[in-house]
């Protein structure tokens, strides 16, 4: 089986036929989801969550992405303040830097950035983060906040970045980016990552993997990323899908699913 480790499956993408994306994921063995409970406004959170109530196989994490951290209101630090606590939220997150886009002032970004660390901290769950363009900078806030459970989700940073990170001993995520032809540094980066730190998530309904690029992404899509990283890794399908379950349940602390 596969864990899904990132999935954006509560948003409006999938209003239309999320039963049946669900459906598809389970016959492709994508047996588990964590739906990241992030994007735009808080409902985002709050619909993750529900998802997350309604299926046992599936868990949500809340936090706002760092794209919206400069919209963050008082009445939006308060809903994550109150589902941070949630049985079913597994971490906070996605939160971090996006110097790419800078869709939010970085002051922004840092600022939402450190208090959704503090929050992980007050709850002791784990933290999920998203960050492109902005690795020195996201070590320095991760340092500080004296993270030590992390997951450093859709790794796009060079081989350097995996060796720092892993050397702080967070996982590293890797998305459908990987099977792009112009990854190839990204494919260098992974035998970097420690086996037991390696994850696997489609980001969806974003990066569609090879050969489905540029299609709305769904998490049955996962086995076409997890076929490249085993590859990159030495690992057989199923080691690498073996070890990326075992880790994900690790880091989000939830029992390995029951051998079947
Ligand atoms: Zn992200
Ligand atoms: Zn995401």
């Amino acid at each position: 089986m596969l864990f899904d480790s990132h999935a954006h499956v509560d948003g409006p993408e999938f209003d239309a036929d999320r039963d049946e994306v669900l459906a598809r994921a389970r016959a492709a063995g994508v047996q588990r989801i964590v739906v990241i409970g992030a994007v735009s406004d808080p409902t985002s959170a709050e619909r993750a969550v529900a998802l997350a109530e309604r299926d046992p196989e599936i868990w949500a994490t809340v936090a706002t992405h760092p794209h919206d951290a400069g919209n963050m209101t008082p009445e939006w630090w308060a809903v994550h303040e109150r589902l941070a606590t949630h049985p079913r939220v597994v971490a906070i997150g996605e939160t971090g830097l996006d110097y790419y886009y800078d869709h939010s002032p970085r002051e922004a970004q840092r600022a939402a950035f450190a208090r959704f660390i503090e929050l992980a901290r007050a709850v002791g769950k784990p933290v999920v983060c998203h960050i492109r363009d902005a690795h020195e900078d996201a070590r320095a806030i991760l340092r500080a906040g004296g993270v030590t459970d992390c997951v450093i989700h859709c790794f796009t940073g060079t081989p350097d970045d995996a060796r720092a990170y892993a050397e702080l001993g967070y996982y590293i995520s890797f998305s459908g980016i990987v099977t792009y032809k112009t990854a190839q540094p990204l494919r260098d980066a992974v035998p970097l990552v420690p086996r037991d730190r390696l994850l696997l998530e489609t980001d969806c309904p974003y990066l569609a993997p090879v050969p489905r690029r540029g299609k709305r992404n769904e998490p049955a899509f996962l086995p076409h990323t997890a076929e490249v990283v085993a590859r990159c890794s030495g690992m057989t399908f199923d080691e690498l899908a073996d070890a990326t379950t075992q880790n994900t349940c690790r880091v989000f602390r939830l029992p390995p699913p029951a051998v079947t």
